[in-house]
């Protein structure tokens, strides 16, 4: 006997266009044989055979490429761009990098064409504009800094970090003796122990006192005539400022140790107080945070390293050099290179002590321009503006979350300021749940779960950009999450619930990435 389900009209289910917020395949998976995207003009010379040509070089089998049309490859990525988050959509209050909005004007600025297009193997001669940007660069960061010496060729933070430290390693070494360890607080970023470790130096971890600053006390017993720096971040990754710094710096000093700044959190300080003055040795910037460019996906970033003088022989090669060629010209700052021939630009590889190169070329020259213009733009008044804005934000978003997350460092906060989920998790929630949910309300998470002093970390930091309508949506997003996980921790424990996916398996995406798909035969 037939059942219902061979006798029922066959169901077919409709074939509609998922719409752009659903699940998109992959470009192989829309491929169909034959389709392209543009078509060449026939050929009116006589056809060669490429194998023939390219021999061993070319491949046996073609390519396995998607083949579609141009408005299906459009719509793809198209498609795929709406899935995104991004700055140009909201707020991205992640705590220790530093999300600024990038102007416009930095872009406009950086595809100037003799810019854009410049050949890093372009004769000297030919490229002196290019060279007075770098110039000018290095002197703005110096005087930002208070150092000495910089090479802007380190292209992020870590590589800075990288360089930075082996500077601080040649320099012991023409001493007589690199010494053996690094010093670094328990609220140091990763990538911190990361480059003393790979820069052949043991890991020593340095206690944070009850304010989340260095204990001077243990820094005192810990540092030796084996100790070759620490490692500070300052504002600490607590967004607390190290008011001992000068006190730290004597104390190393005073056995011969040297004392590295990251500076990544430079944000806070620009226009107010220079590292140089406050005993600094040699520290790193992270150009795409502090100074506005583009960041996040893997780069580009750029990661300048300045020191003072006793270093300098030591960076890497090439050094910049600016000649004056008539000393009674004035210098180029009021003008460019075009209006003041009196200054020539030329790299000097004649340097015995460098270090040798880090980086092809001379660095990331688009990052190069973008924080130049960054720079000009706001002179000296504006960056100063920037830094008190980004710093009062931070507080603000502290003053109106008190009483709703804990607070575990009760320091004063300069440009981010660090809760706990202490109050939430008595409801079984997590910070990481509390940056989940957030996502339903329209912002990107906060930095979860770092620095790792504290338990369960929610570490925010809003940066200038921000205006008082948005941090106060902000704000009240966070209110209204902390009411939830006491009245409906599961709406919040499994959250989000706005995306098209949501809860994925973090674990098994990071030891198992799937990088590459063929097609099924
Ligand atoms: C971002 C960051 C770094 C690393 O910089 P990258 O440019 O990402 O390599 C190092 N230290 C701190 C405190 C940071 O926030």
């Amino acid at each position: 006997m037939a059942t219902d389900s061979e006798t029922a009209a066959p169901r077919t289910t409709p074939k509609i266009r998922p719409h752009p917020t659903q699940n998109e395949a992959l470009v192989f998976e829309k491929s169909s044989p034959g389709k392209r995207a543009y078509k060449m003009p026939p050929l009116d010379v006589p056809a060669v055979d490429a194998a023939a040509l390219l021999g061993s070089a070319c491949r046996e089998t073609p390519a396995e490429l998607p083949e579609l049309s141009e408005i299906e490859i459009i719509r793809h990525f198209t498609r795929l761009s709406t899935w995104n988050y991004a700055i140009d959509l909201g707020m991205y209050p992640l705590g220790s990098c530093t999300m600024k909005y990038n102007p416009r004007v930095n872009e406009v600025v950086a595809r100037i064409e003799g810019l854009a297009e410049a050949h890093p193997y372009r004769p000297e001669s030919h490229a002196q504009g290019a060279l007075e940007v770098i110039d000018l660069l290095q002197r703005c960061l110096l005087a930002i800094t208070g150092m000495d010496a910089i090479t802007l060729q380190p292209a992020a933070g870590a590589h800075g970090e990288f360089t930075g430290i082996l500077l601080t390693r040649a320099w012991h070494e023409s001493q007589g003796n690199p010494r053996r360890k690094i010093l670094i607080p328990d609220s140091a970023h990763g990538t911190n122990p990361a480059t003393a470790a790979i820069c052949g130096y043991a890991v020593e971890n340095i206690k944070s006192n009850g304010d989340g600053c260095i204990d001077l006390e243990a820094l005192a017993r810990q540092a030796d005539s084996e100790t070759a720096a620490l490692m500070l971040t300052n504002p600490s990754t607590l967004g607390v400022f190290e008011h001992q710094i000068h006190k730290i710096a004597d104390i190393l000093h005073e056995r011969g140790a040297l004392l590295y700044m990251d500076g990544a959190n430079m944000n806070a300080l620009v226009g107010k107080v220079r590292p140089g003055d406050f005993g600094v040795d040699v520290m790193h910037l992270n150009l795409h945070k502090t100074f506005s460019t583009p960041h996040g996906g893997g780069g580009p970033g750029s990661g300048p390293v300045a020191c003072k003088a006793f270093l300098e022989p030591f960076l890497p090669i090439p050094v910049l050099t600016r000649t004056q060629v008539n000393p009674g010209a004035p210098g180029p700052v009021s003008g460019t290179w075009d209006q003041n021939p009196s200054v020539s630009f030329s790299w000097n590889y004649n340097r015995p002590q460098s270090i040798g190169r880090v980086r092809a070329f001379y660095g990331n020259m688009g990052m190069f321009i973008r924080a130049l213009a960054y720079i000009l733009a706001n002179g000296p008044d504006g960056l100063r503006q920037t830094t008190e804005d980004a710093v009062l934000n931070a507080n603000y978003i502290r003053k109106k979350l008190e009483g709703f997350y804990d607070l575990p460092y009760r320091t004063p906060s300069m440009h981010e300021v660090v809760f706990s989920d202490k109050l939430q998790a008595a409801h079984g929630v997590k910070t990481g749940d509390i940056a989940k949910r957030l996502i339903d309300y329209g912002f990107h998470p906060y930095t979860v779960s770092f620095p790792l002093i504290v338990h369960g970390a929610l570490m925010i930091e809003p940066t200038e950009s921000e205006s008082l309508e948005e941090l106060d949506l902000f704000i009240e997003a966070m209110r209204s999450i902390a009411r939830e996980c006491q009245e409906t921790p599961d709406l919040v424990k499994n959250a989000p619930h706005s995306t098209r996916v949501s809860r994925l398996d973090e674990v098994q995406a990071a030891r198992k990435p799937v990088l590459r798909w063929r097609p099924a035969k």
